[in-house]
Parts: C-alpha cells; structure tokens; sequence
C-alpha cells in the first residue's frame, strides 16, 4: 500500500467539568466527548526519501514540526525505525483553535494511517499510548464515538451513543487561546451549581434519554469566556430563539453547539446565524450530527 485516505473526526463536549488544578499546572478534567460528523481529509503517501512533507489548504496552518500531523508521523517513524518518508495531504474542515479537537483529530489519524501505511499492526491501546504524548485529548479522537473522559483526559470510559438529533455548530469571528481560558479559570471559587452534573449527563446516555440530555448540558469553561466574548451568549440565543432545545460552547470555546430534535428548526437557525449582525457575527456554520460508527476509519 502506498497511499491511504482517512478521515479525521471533530468532537464536542455535552458536559465540561473541571475537578482542580493540579501542582504541576494540569487541570483534571470530566468530559463527556461526543464525535460529530465534521471532519477533515488526510491522504497520506509513501515516500522514498526520509522527510515529512505537508500540504494543506489553509495557509494560517503551519506545514512543518508546528502541525500535529508532522509530529505524530515524525513520531512514529522514530518509534518503529521507519526510514521511508510520507507525503500528507490536508484538508481542512474543521474550524482552527476552536474546541472541537480539530488539531489531535488529525493527530489521531496520522497514527491510525502511520500503522496501517507501514503494516505496523497496532492495537488501539498501544496508539492511545502513543497518542497521549501529543496531546492529551489525542487517546480519545484514536477511539471516537462517546465516551466520558477523566485525569487530564487520558483516561477514558466508552459510554453507548446518546440518541441521534441535528446538530448546528457556529464559532464566531474571535480567537480564544485554550491555555489561556484554563489559566483564568479560577476552580476553586466557582459555586457548587457552577459545576455540571457529569454522571447525571452519562446517567441519561445511558438510559437512551436526550432531554435528560439536554437539561444538563454544561461547560464550566463558559463562566470564563463569555464574559470576555459577547458573541458567545450572542450565538447561544439565536439557536435558542430558532428553535434548539440547547446549546453549550465546545471545550474552550468559542465554537458553540445547539441540539435540534427538528431539521427545518436546524436550517433556519442556520440561515439566522449567517445573517446575524450583517454576516459578522460567524461565517463558519455547520448542520451536522452525531458520529457513532465504530470503525476506526
Ligand atoms: P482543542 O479542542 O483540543 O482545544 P482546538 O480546536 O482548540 O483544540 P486546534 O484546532 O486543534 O485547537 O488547533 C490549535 C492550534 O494548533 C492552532 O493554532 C494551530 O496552529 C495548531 N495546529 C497544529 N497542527 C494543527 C492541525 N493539524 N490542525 C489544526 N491546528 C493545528
């Protein structure tokens, strides 16, 4: 095999906790991870030198040892000897810096292509192993679908797929710097109803329950951004107004997510968001859903 075309998925968060900040400056988290049916391609090709070549079709993405892609295959070549190259082709979909793991996807995928590429025959706890020294929500994109995440995010428990529904997804027009909103996230003066109820949200997964779902959805990252980012509660009440019956911000922000149980509800909210403010508030929306299939790619 010589060329190998995968897609590397993006996720959202249906509940962000955060339990403390450890001595070393990590945060444990408590997440519940959702793939959704966003993803970007990656074409991958053997080459006969020794060199890591990238090409995107974004310009704002670096092509060298900046992009995750470059040190997940640079990392798996040092780790099984590989003196072949590889050539990988991007394309980027998934909105950049926006709390959708955009970045560990792709990650993820390299290792999943680096194994298959070069017959390495890899289980999927030895590429989580793998994974995680790239970052840490890297294990979770190698196993996608719905899981619930703990310790700084490596450490992961399957949980069945919630039931299906619309999804709209919109970030805005601003930049937020994930390191950033965790270094101002205060943990321990938040209120005790500040915290989401994470077992009450997989509790409801597992029951096949969507509303209890919904009623519980909650990232505590929010009560750092969107004091600082309007356009964040902006966009939460227009999918609010067009009919979700939720909406949370993803990870750090500042993408949002709004759930729809009606797909028209879902295109006109679409429609509403990219007019809003003259087509300034986001011009990146998405109607989507959840992604549950087991295969890895
Ligand atoms: P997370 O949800 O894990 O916090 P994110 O959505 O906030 O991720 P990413 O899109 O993964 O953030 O990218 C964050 C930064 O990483 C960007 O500023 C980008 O320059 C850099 N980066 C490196 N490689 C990639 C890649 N393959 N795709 C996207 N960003 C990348």
């Amino acid at each position: 095999m010589n060329t190998f075309r995968i897609k590397a998925y993006a996720k959202i968060n249906l509940g962000l906790d955060v339990l403390r900040r450890r001595p070393d400056g990590y945060h444990e988290v408590k997440m519940i991870m959702q793939t959704v049916d966003l993803y970007d391609d990656l074409e991958f090709t053997k080459l006969a030198e020794d060199e890591i070549r990238i090409f995107t079709d974004k310009e704002e993405l670096p092509a060298d040892q900046g992009n995750l892609i470059w040190r997940a295959a640079a990392r798996m070549k040092e780790l099984y000897q590989i003196s072949e190259g590889v050539s990988v082709k991007l394309t980027k979909r998934i909105p950049i810096a926006a709390g959708m793991a955009g970045g560990s996807a792709d990650a993820a995928a390299t290792i999943h292509a680096m194994d298959a590429l070069f017959s390495l025959g890899l289980s999927l706890e030895e590429k989580q192993k793998i994974g995680v020294k790239l970052g840490a929500d890297v294990p979770y994109c190698i196993m996608r679908g719905t899981a619930l995440s703990e310790g700084i995010g490596e450490i992961l428990t399957e949980l069945p797929a919630p039931p299906q529904c619309h999804l709209v997804i919109a970030k805005p027009q601003i930049s937020v710097s994930t390191k950033a909103v965790y270094g101002k996230l205060r943990v321990n003066e938040l209120a005790p109803e500040e915290h989401p109820d994470i077992d009450g949200t997989m509790a409801a997964i597992k029951n096949g329950d969507l509303d209890g779902v919904i009623e519980r959805l909650g990232n505590v990252l929010e009560t750092v951004t969107v004091p600082d980012h309007p356009e964040i509660a902006e966009i939460k009440e227009i999918m609010v107004e067009n009919g979700a019956c939720g909406s949370l911000m993803s990870g750090s922000g500042p993408t949002v997510f709004g759930i729809y149980k009606d797909r028209e509800l879902a295109e006109k909210a679409c429609q509403a968001l990219r007019e809003a403010d003259g087509g300034r508030l986001t011009r990146q929306v998405y109607l989507t859903e959840f992604y549950n299939r087991k295969k890895a790619r």
